[in-house]
């Protein structure tokens, strides 16, 4: 089949909010996207965490131009100061977007990408590169197929690659071993959906915002059931700044929950364990003994591991990507969100220039842009798919001849000779 590289569509793995948001600007840019979705509906990984309150408001949540689109429909728009949960906005923002007559005619659902390269290029190879076009592998319930795409836009953000308890990065000792009884993430703790942790000594690892959401629903269920124990190991020596943001935060509903967990520790409804660094787990008797610095902590029934989130970069093994080796962000993006430098909120604007990599026409955007940094938020998403459809409508993609730089076997020899 013959093509221009220009005439093919631009592909968006995942349909969250921001690969959603990369369609509607795609298609403002006069480019078609391509959007593949592994699960079965868009937004499948908020769906894993609806029960969360956000602490950011619905103007944050939105992108301007996708609301837009939407108020052309008889879409109810959501009071912009209210706080969503996952759930809320999964319903009433990303599902009416995905379903827009504009956008579902671009979306692939229970669509896996499993592979990205480009077309007779594999990573090593020079000649030509930049002009070949992408070969993106998926997976459907029909089978495998090759699709080929102008630009890469990969959206997949890092819900389904938690990090380990291990203190080290990698599994603690017996860690996937007792897996059963271990939820990474925030879990549903309250409800019907729950894993059932009534009546059950839970553990909670972690010092982020996800770890106080879990302590919040765990000690509303000790309230109703009995027998409960909530404990709570940081990697940290003390809780002492638990109320980490500004009385006039932008992100009220942030502080509320920091305010409210250090309300539960001072009345002694979680027993706190500090310095933790997790290094082995057994299962005794059907509870987990957890070991940290070769110290014991008490059995528990259940640990619920808050300890973030990393990009999965093998799907994109063959593609020449640099990453930041800290935080696993594109380079250019890395010092700007280091955790050790700054918070929510207070990371400078960015767009395609910092989310470049080597390999022309493909970006990292949405929380996966972010790798094991914990600050992101969607509206400095919003900002970076607005930037990288804008340049990728901007690329002239040269079809001349390319040169062949290869250099023969006595330029090779010359070239050592010049190294001496
Ligand atoms: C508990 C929690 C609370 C949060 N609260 C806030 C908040 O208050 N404010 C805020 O701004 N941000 C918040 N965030 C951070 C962030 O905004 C969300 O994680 C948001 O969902 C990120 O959007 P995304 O589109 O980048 O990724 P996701 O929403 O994770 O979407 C990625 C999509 O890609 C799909 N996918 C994955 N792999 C593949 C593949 N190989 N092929 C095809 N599809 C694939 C997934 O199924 C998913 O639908 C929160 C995050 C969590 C976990």
């Amino acid at each position: 089949m013959s093509y221009t590289i220009e005439n093919l569509p631009v592909a968006v793995i995942g349909a969250g909010p921001i690969g959603l948001s990369a369609a509607v600007n795609l298609l403002d840019a006069g480019l078609t996207p391509i959007v593949f979705e592994s699960g079965d509906c868009a937004g499948a990984n908020l769906a894993r965490w609806g029960h969360v309150r956000m602490f950011s408001p619905w103007s944050y949540n939105m992108d301007p131009k996708a609301v837009s689109l939407l108020k052309e429909t008889d879409w109810a728009e959501p009071a912009p100061s209210e706080f969503p949960t996952g759930n809320e906005l999964l319903k009433r923002y990303v599902l009416p977007l995905a379903s827009h007559q504009n956008i579902a005619p671009h979306l692939h659902l229970n669509t896996r990408v499993e592979n990205i390269s480009r077309q007779y290029h594999d990573v090593l190879r020079n000649k030509g590169r930049a002009h070949a076009p992408f070969v993106v592998r998926v997976s459907n319930p029909q089978g495998e197929r090759d699709i080929l795409v102008r630009a890469v836009i990969d959206a997949s953000g890092t819900y389904q690659t938690p990090n380990w308890l291990g203190a080290h990065g990698i599994p603690a000792v017996g860690e996937l071993a007792a897996s059963q009884s271990i939820s990474y993430g925030v879990p549903t703790i309250l409800g019907p959906n729950s894993k059932g942790y009534a009546g059950k000594s839970v553990l909670v690892i972690g010092g982020g915002h996800s770890a106080f959401n879990a302590l919040q629903d765990l000690v509303t269920l000790s309230e109703q059931s009995n027998g409960m124990r909530v404990l709570w190991g940081i990697r940290g020596a003390s809780v002492d700044n638990l109320v980490r943001s500004p009385k006039n935060d932008e992100l009220q509903e942030r502080r509320r929950l920091e305010v409210h967990i250090q309300t539960l520790l001072e009345e002694g409804k979680i027993d706190v364990f500090t310095d933790i660094a997790i290094e082995k787990i057994n299962t005794e008797n059907g509870k987990l003994m957890v070991q940290s610095h070769s110290h014991e902590l008490p059995p528990v029934d259940e640990i619920i591991a808050a300890t973030g989130f990393r990009p999965n970069l093998q799907l994109l093994s063959e593609l020449r990507i640099a990453i930041d080796p800290a935080t696993q962000s594109p380079v250019h993006l890395g010092p700007l969100i280091d955790p050790n430098f700054h918070t929510c909120g207070s990371v400078p604007e960015h767009g395609a220039e910092e989310l470049s990599h080597p390999e022309t026409g493909f970006y990292i955007v949405g929380i996966k842009s972010y790798g094991r940094a914990p600050t992101f938020l969607l509206r400095t998403g919003y900002k970076q798919v607005a930037s990288v459809t804008s340049t990728l409508a901007n690329q002239v993609i040269d079809e001349e001849p390319v040169e062949d730089n290869t250099l023969s076997c006595d330029e090779l020899a010359a070239n050592r000779c010049c190294a001496k």
